[in-house]
């Protein structure tokens, strides 16, 4: 039972109002008002949520409704300056100190701490300690907060522990006043005491989030046909982003150039490879140039991008741990994403010799996380459950329709009980003492030469499965295996019964078993119908292009300008005015003002051409449109002003430079800025020009959207911008 005091409220609506007014969210995701609460309250709080579970705004928002500082500390250098980004991105006064900033950068930081200009601090551990960081935030008097993202990495328990982690306690001494609150995906109960400890943490609100994901799509098959079911999976995701992930470094080379010869971008990374050329496959992935990165499990530790699609896994990963992790990287912006994965039994025996070669000390421990992988696989239970059961979380009882189970992408066989029977009889009259494939092999009725000599052609269950083909008998082995009727037993993997075995052999339980899997058109999942329902796929692609435009121009990875949640929601409802762009899921104030006039104009002329409704389901429009921001030329605008000069259209302009033409009409602008051009004939007829300067006469020059609406909108706004660049031009004359 709980009670909302007064304060709890008006805390919670100054935490909705400021990440309604920065970031443009009007609702909190599962435990986000616990957690921002926690800060606001100045209690201690370890909080463990899912990858994309939304952990940064659960201490960014409160940062800004509280007074002073707020320090961040962040083990990884890449995603302290993606957040740094972001957060500016959306208005915020941030910054970070770490290794790469240069002296003067240096200097700069420290005056806008010390002048109080600064609302959040990143710093990276060891900077942290140094004496003179200390210093310099102490000298600002006022710390209001301490957060520490990945913060297992404080934990020798957790998988990336960093001893130089361990120092941090000392924050608790040397600001007082500050609550620390640490924030983590890892789950593990021990994991979490150990954060608590190490820290000093007094008395802290521990917040435990599902580790469900409910937008991860989880699918998994055996491996045949490999490069076609990749290509398949490419082609669904025309244009989006992805990872394949390998276990070798020779498969990521083979896949990647594959897919390349097919005319997929994808770029290969792995840790053989030169930092240089690691980082430039990762940036071009980054800046959404390359689609899909193909990887070892070397790649994806700092990467926070937050719309990528699919993750595949063209093999067996090496632990659910690992699975949860890897998949994770999918959807993390809340949208559906699909998660694939491909196996098969020699992937087993692979990380058999890997993890026998490299880590002799913990081999118990790997290979029962390895045979637990191996169970997920050919396991016939809901994905999702079967992920968060491992997880130490209970999964309600029903379908979730997002998994290869619960979706019927598989069918079950019929009769699996005495078919399971026939194949532990099997087992038992071989006297243990054989695999999985030799058992395959005496069930179809084989004349291997190996079963000839044992004499297991004399078996009374020799040929007893003789009608089915000898890969789904051993399928049906290794399902088995996963619902724990068997178990692989030695170096050799020999199948021996379990006492469960024995219920089933009594016929008092029936083990589940799958049919082949049919050739059948896959059914997709609901959640993908419903983020997909009303948007325009062309829109969306159109702003996708601007947006990485823009980003390409800022120099910030595409996600940061708009998330995919936002583009789709602005090619659902396709504001054609401010006031309406701005109610846009993840449109806030800086954004409305960088973005806005940009993206309004560019949905305008999209849906003027395709004859689609604008400002569906809005009501009156509220915000004018401001002037347009004069920016200095960006490098690839100055690049489209050789082809501006070379006298050709936006149209080709934008095929030439792979731009949306909304992006081009904006570097035309420049263009006619930067030349003083005052004739628009050279991209307009003159009937149009005419028409737009009868417009101007009757309403003025102020504004673009009376221009166009005095001309019922049968006029592009790029038109208008180019005629008004004109006349300003000549005005000035
Ligand atoms: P985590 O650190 O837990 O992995 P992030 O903080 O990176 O997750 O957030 C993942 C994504 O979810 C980001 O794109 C973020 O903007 C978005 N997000 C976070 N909170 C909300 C919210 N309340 N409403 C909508 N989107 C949110
Ligand atoms: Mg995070
Ligand atoms: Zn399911």
């Amino acid at each position: 039972m709980t009670t909302v005091t007064l304060t709890e409220q008006t805390d919670e609506s100054r935490l909705l109002s400021a990440m309604q007014q920065y970031w443009g969210y009007d609702t909190f995701r599962p435990l986000q008002r616990e957690a921002m609460q926690s800060v606001m309250q100045n209690r201690d709080s370890v909080v463990v949520l899912p990858t994309g579970g939304g952990k940064s705004l659960c201490f960014q928002v409160p940062a800004l409704c509280r007074d002073g500082l707020a320090l961040v500390v962040s083990p990884l250098i890449s995603l302290m300056k993606d957040q740094v980004d972001a957060l500016r991105s959306c208005g915020v006064s941030a910054a970070y100190i770490n290794s790469m900033l240069t002296y003067e950068e240096r200097v700069a930081v420290s005056n806008d701490v010390r002048a109080g200009r600064l609302q959040l601090l990143y710093v990276a551990p060891e900077r942290l300690l140094q004496e003179k960081t200390l210093a310099l935030l102490e000298s600002t008097g006022g710390i209001s907060l301490v957060a520490i993202d990945e913060a297992h990495c404080i934990s020798q328990w957790g998988h990336d522990f960093r001893p130089e982690y361990r120092a941090l306690s000392i924050l608790k001494d040397r600001f007082a006043g500050a609550a620390v609150h640490a924030y983590t995906a890892t789950a593990t109960e021990q994991v979490r005491h150990d954060i608590a400890n190490q820290l000093g943490l007094n008395d802290p609100n521990i917040l435990v989030g599902s580790f469900d994901r409910p937008n991860l799509i989880y699918k998994v098959a055996r491996r045949s046909g490999l490069m076609q079911r990749l290509a398949e999976t490419l082609d669904r995701h025309n244009g989006e982003s992805g990872i394949i992930y390998c276990i070798s470094r020779k498969e990521v080379e083979r896949i990647s150039a594959s897919l390349n010869e097919l005319g997929y971008k994808t770029r290969p990374y792995h840790a053989g490879m030169s930092d240089e050329a690691r980082k430039q496959n990762q940036e071009a992935f980054i800046q959404e140039e390359a689609d899909t990165i193909v990887a070892t499990v070397a790649f994806g530790m700092g990467i926070d991008k937050s719309n990528v699609r699919y993750v595949i896994h063209a093999g067996m990963p090496k632990s659910l741990e690992h699975y949860q992790q890897e998949s994770g990287r999918a959807g993390r912006d809340g949208l559906e994403a699909e998660c694939l994965l491909f196996f098969s039994e020699a992937d087993y025996v692979t990380w058999q010799r890997i993890i026998q070669d490299s880590e002799p000390q913990s081999q118990g421990g790997a290979i029962q996380s390895l045979q637990a992988i191996s169970n997920f696989c050919t396991s016939v239970v809901c994905r999702h459950r079967s992920l968060v059961n491992h997880f130490g979380q209970d999964f309600p009882e029903k379908p979730c329709n997002a998994c290869d189970i619960c979706l019927g992408d598989v069918e079950l066989a019929a009769d699996p009980l005495v078919t399971s029977q026939k194949i532990l009889s099997c087992v038992y009259r071989q006297g243990q003492r054989f695999g999985g494939d030799y058992t395959a092999l005496v069930l179809k009725g084989s004349k291997d030469q190996r079963i000839l000599s044992n004499g297991h052609d004399q078996l009374s269950t020799y040929g007893l499965l003789t009608d089915i083909d000898r890969k789904t008998i051993r399928d049906w082995i290794e399902q088995l295996v996963s619902q724990g009727f068997l178990i692989k037993a030695g170096e050799y993997n020999v199948l021996q019964l379990t006492e469960s075995a024995r219920e089933v052999m009594r016929g008092e339980v029936t083990p589940a078993l799958l049919k082949a899997r049919k050739k059948t058109k896959e059914r997709e999942s609901k959640i993908a119908a419903e983020s997909w329902e009303g948007v325009d796929q062309g829109l969306f692609d159109e702003l996708r292009k601007l947006r990485r435009d823009l980003a390409e121009d800022r120099g910030v990875p595409a996600y940061i300008i708009f998330g995919d949640a936002t583009l789709r929601d602005l090619a659902r409802k396709r504001p054609s005015n401010l006031g309406n762009f701005r109610n846009a899921k993840g449109v806030g104030e800086k954004k409305l003002k960088d973005f806005g006039e940009v993206f309004v104009d560019a949905i305008i002329s999209h849906c003027r051409q395709h004859d689609l409704d604008t400002d569906v389901g809005a009501s009156k429009p509220k915000v004018e449109k401001p002037k347009p921001a004069r920016n200095i030329a960006s490098s690839s605008a100055l690049r489209s002003f050789e082809y501006f000069r070379q006298g050709l259209t936006i149209t080709e302009v934008a095929a030439k430079m792979d731009r949306a033409p909304s992006t081009v009409t904006g570097y035309l602008s420049e263009f006619i800025q930067h030349e003083k051009e005052t004739d628009a004939t050279k991209w307009l007829d003159e009937a149009t020009i005419r028409e737009i300067d009868r417009a101007i006469e009757a309403v003025g020059d102020e504004k673009l959207s009376p221009i166009f609406n005095h001309l019922d909108g049968k006029v592009e706004y790029s038109a208008i911008r180019i005629v008004l660049a004109c006349a300003q031009n000549a005005h000035a004359e």
